[in-house]
């Protein structure tokens, strides 16, 4: 009997399953060049040629044995990791080490393996709607339980003053994700340091460690220069978890890393304990020939033009047709506000004009849609007509 814990999961799996499948129906109903699927993060830009090289050249280069061994730490090679805080340090004017970094299995595990190290079960974490849906499940993972903190819809930056009143004496940790997956807002300097000085005070107030936990896998994706603050130059308490999904286009690879700073309480546990769960949850090592990539390809990133070429010609075909969004800064996403009050409704009437988004109800937002502009620019000019005459239709 499979465990009853992992029914629900079972069950929304299968409304995923049957998401896929109608794609491939209309798919083969239509063409598939006319079925418009903004359905899934998955890079549209093929990894940086460099990547490939690397691959070429470490088996070339490199002692199999090394290559391909167990990990001596868990937390990965130790030069791959003196690499990572190098160029950290570089971009940031921090001063990481080795000793900061634990090389993780994506971003996924290193939100698993963050929760697991800093979250006793039964205790709380913040996250700001929309978020992505993964976040709850992580919690539970760890027994931890995940509060949303409501949706600012005016900018869909953090709603402090409410982050504020939720905190309490259980409150461990607070994710934050910027770019924003599903918003493409960037959190500004400033709203760091507003965060920062709240959580300082409520640490003051009840006497404990609250943690940022900041998912960074669309870092480099940030458009027009915006800025993207690095968070752990504003809070001592924080963990950032970044991968190389999205920035060099290896999602399947699994690769990323955790940064635990120095200055965080209780370090030197807490970077061992980070370690250790690298190991019990399963993940061992992260996946040792593509660590030597990211390493070897640190300077490299995806073409992000392609992305922001898509990003102005949808917000704009979207915009004139009547639909209204806040213009992201970063990430590959568009937030849209659903023109029926039932998010979910209108995904259905989307896909009656073969076009495939995902209901806000699905990052705890209701009444807005998400758009993964991840896709071809052709695939993007030819949706705006069928963008259209969905609007058409709802407005009658
Ligand atoms: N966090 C956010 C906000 C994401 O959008 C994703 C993937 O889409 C992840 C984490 C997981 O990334 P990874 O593939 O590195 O595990």
């Amino acid at each position: 009997m499979t465990a009853k814990s992992m029914m629900p999961y079972v069950q929304g799996n299968s409304a995923i399953r049957a998401m896929f499948e109608e794609g491939a129906r209309l798919a083969a109903k239509y063409g598939k060049e006319n079925v418009y699927d903004f359905s899934l993060g998955n890079p549209s830009v093929p990894a940086p040629e460099e990547v490939g090289q690397a691959i070429m050249d470490i088996l070339d280069e490199e002692e199999s044995l090394f290559i391909h061994g167990y990990n001596q730490s868990n937390s990965g090679y130790e030069d791959v990791r003196t690499i990572v805080a190098e160029h950290l340090n570089k971009l940031h004017g921090t001063s990481f080490t080795a000793e900061n970094i634990v090389m993780t299995v994506g971003a996924a595990s290193g939100l698993n393996v963050a929760i697991k190290t800093l979250v006793d079960p039964g205790e709380e974490i913040l996250a700001f709607a929309p978020y992505f849906v993964e976040y709850g499940n992580y919690a539970a993972n760890h027994g931890a339980v995940l509060k949303a903190v409501p949706a600012d819809t005016d900018t869909f930056q953090p709603n402090l003053e409410v982050m504020e009143e939720m905190i309490g004496p259980k409150t461990r940790a607070v994710i934050i994700n910027s770019p924003n997956n599903p918003t493409g807002v960037v959190y500004s300097k400033q709203t760091i340091q507003a965060m920062a000085k709240i959580l300082k005070e409520k640490q003051q107030e009840f006497g404990t460690d609250i943690y940022i936990i900041s998912d960074e896998p669309y870092r480099e994706l940030a458009y027009d220069g915006v800025e993207v603050p690095y968070v752990t130059r504003y809070y001592d308490n924080t963990v950032v978890g970044y991968s190389w999904s999205k920035s060099l286009s290896l999602p399947g690879e699994r690769i990323g890393y955790l940064v635990f700073p120095s200055e965080m309480a209780d370090f030197e546990n807490a970077i061992q304990a980070a370690n250790i769960a690298n190991r019990v949850l399963g993940y061992v090592n992260a996946p040792t020939l593509i660590q030597r990539v990211a390493a070897r390809c640190i300077e490299c990133t995806t073409d992000i033009d392609v992305y922001d070429k898509n990003r102005k010609a949808l917000y704009n075909g979207l915009v004139d047709a009547g639909y209204e969004c806040i213009y992201p800064e970063g990430a590959f996403y568009l937030f849209v506000k659903s023109p029926i009050d039932d998010d979910v409704e209108f995904v259905a009437k989307a896909k009656e004009h073969n076009i495939l988004i995902v209901p806000g109800k699905s990052f705890a937002c209701p009444g807005y849609v998400r758009i993964a502009y991840c896709v071809s620019y052709d695939t993007i000019v030819r949706s705006i007509p069928a963008f259209k005459e969905l609007m058409d239709e709802i407005r009658g």
